[in-house]
C-alpha cells in the first residue's frame, strides 16, 4: 500500500492518502455537506446522502454564475463556519468548490476527493482555487488548501477513456520536466490497462517537491507551468472544446519546438514526445486550423495571469526547465504553423 503523504504548506499542513472505496462510502455522513459532480453520482450513488449538493460540471461551472449555484445551494443548506465540505470530483469542481470553501465565511473545512486521473496526479495538491473570468483563464483564484486529500483508483474505473487520456497530458509534462519522455510509461498505460496509483503516487511527490520550495508560485513553482502559456491558450481559442490535458500536452509540444529552435532541444526526444502526443490526441476531437491563429493565441498568453504583457514561457535548456522570456514572434508563428501540421490528422 502508499503510504501517506504530508504536504507542508504556510496556510496550512495536509495530507494525501491512498484509500479504499468503502472508506470513503464511510467517512460521507451527515457530519459533512458533500458536493459531488452529478456524473460520479450517478455511478456511486453510495456517496450521495440527504444532504448532498449535486452539480453539473464543465467548464462554465469556473464561472460568477457557476459560484452562485454552489453559494445558493449553500445557504440554502444553512452551510456556516463550522461546516466541514467533502468535494468529490474532478479538477472544475475542485477548482470551483475550493474557491466557494475560501471565501464562504472567510473560510470552510473541506476535504477533497479527487476523482479524474488529472485531479489525482495533479491538480488536488496545491492549494489552488480558482475560476475564469472575460476570456481569462484561472484568473480569480485563492490559495486555499484542503484539509486533507483522498485518493481512490477506483474512481478512474467509471471515468470516459477520452477524459482519462486528457489526465494523461499532464503525466507528459511531468515526464518532460523530468526529462523522462524516452522512458514515458504513457505508451504502457495506453497499450495495457495497469494500475494507475504508481504514476499518481510519484507525480504528487514530484509536485510536493516544488510546492515545499515555493508554494507561491514566485520562482520554481513557476517550472511547473510548462507546457500551460499555449495550453491555456488553446482552451480559450477552442471554446473550452479542448479539455485542459490535451490543451497541456499540445502546449508542451509547442513549448519543445521553441527549445529546439532557441537550444537545440534534442530531435530523437522531440519526435517521441510528438508521437505521445498523437496518441492522446486520437482519443480526442480533431484540432481545427482556427485555434492556432496567432494573433488570438498571443492576445491570450500575453493576458495569462503568469504573464506581465509580454512573452515569458518555461521552456526546456541543456535537459532542465528554465524561464524564458521571448522577444522574436516570428519563432511562435511559424512553430504554431508547424504544431498543427504535426498533429491535424490524430483522430
Ligand atoms: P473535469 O473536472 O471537467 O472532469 C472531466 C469529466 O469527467 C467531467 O464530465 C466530469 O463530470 C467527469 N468525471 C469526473 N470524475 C469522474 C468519474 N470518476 N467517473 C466518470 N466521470 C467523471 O476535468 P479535469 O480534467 O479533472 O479538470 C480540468 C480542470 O482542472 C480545468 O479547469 C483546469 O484548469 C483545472 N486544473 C486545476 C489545477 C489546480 O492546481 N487547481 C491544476 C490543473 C488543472
Amino acid at each position: 500500500m502508499y503510504s501517506q503523504i504530508k504536504v507542508k504548506s504556510n496556510i496550512k499542513d495536509y495530507s494525501v492518502s491512498f484509500v479504499s472505496m468503502t472508506e470513503i462510502e464511510k467517512l460521507v455522513n451527515e457530519n459533512y455537506l458533500v458536493i459531488i459532480d452529478s456524473n460520479v453520482a450517478n455511478i456511486f450513488p453510495k456517496l450521495l446522502t440527504n444532504n448532498s449538493i449535486v452539480v453539473n460540471t464543465g467548464e462554465e461551472l469556473k464561472t460568477w454564475d457557476g459560484l452562485r449555484i454552489i453559494f445558493d445551494e449553500l445557504i440554502a443548506k444553512k452551510a456556516n463556519v463550522k461546516t466541514k465540505l467533502i468535494v468529490i470530483g474532478g479538477g472544475v469542481l475542485q477548482d470551483a468548490a475550493g474557491f466557494c470553501a475560501s471565501v464562504f465565511c472567510r473560510g470552510i473545512e473541506y476535504v477533497l476527493v479527487p476523482t479524474t486521473l488529472l485531479s489525482q496526479i495533479d491538480s488536488c495538491v496545491g492549494g489552488k482555487t480558482s475560476i475564469n473570468y472575460s476570456s481569462r483563464k484561472n484568473i480569480l483564484g485563492t490559495f486555499y488548501p484542503p484539509n486533507e486529500i483522498l485518493i481512490c483508483e477506483d474512481f478512474l474505473y467509471g471515468l470516459p477513456y477520452e477524459d482519462f487520456c486528457s489526465g494523461l497530458g499532464e503525466l507528459f509534462k511531468f515526464d518532460l520536466l523530468r526529462n523522462r519522455v524516452k522512458n514515458s510509461s504513457i505508451n504502457a498505460i495506453l497499450s495495457d490497462k495497469k494500475s494507475m496509483t504508481p504514476d499518481i503516487y510519484e507525480s504528487l511527490l514530484f509536485k510536493i517537491h516544488f510546492l515545499e520550495l515555493d508554494e507561491f508560485d514566485k520562482k520554481e513553482r513557476k517550472f511547473l507551468n510548462f507546457g500551460h502559456t499555449f495550453g491555456h491558450a488553446l482552451e480559450i481559442s477552442s471554446s473550452y472544446n479542448l479539455s485542459h490535458g490535451y490543451a497541456v500536452a499540445i502546449g508542451c509540444l509547442i513549448a519543445l519546438k521553441i527549445s529546439q529552435y532557441l537550444f537545440k532541444y534534442d530531435e530523437s526526444n522531440f519526435e517521441t514526445a510528438q508521437g505521445i502526443v498523437k496518441k492522446l490526441l486520437s482519443h480526442t476531437i480533431e484540432v481545427q486550423k482556427e485555434w492556432f491563429d496567432f494573433d488570438i493565441l498571443m492576445e491570450c498568453v500575453k493576458s495569462d495571469k503568469k504573464n506581465d504583457g509580454n512573452l515569458n514561457m518555461v521552456l526546456i535548456k541543456e535537459d532542465k526547465p528554465v524561464l524564458q522570456r521571448i522577444e522574436d514572434y516570428s519563432i511562435i508563428n511559424q512553430v504554431l504553423e508547424e504544431i498543427y501540421e504535426a498533429i491535424r490528422l490524430c483522430n
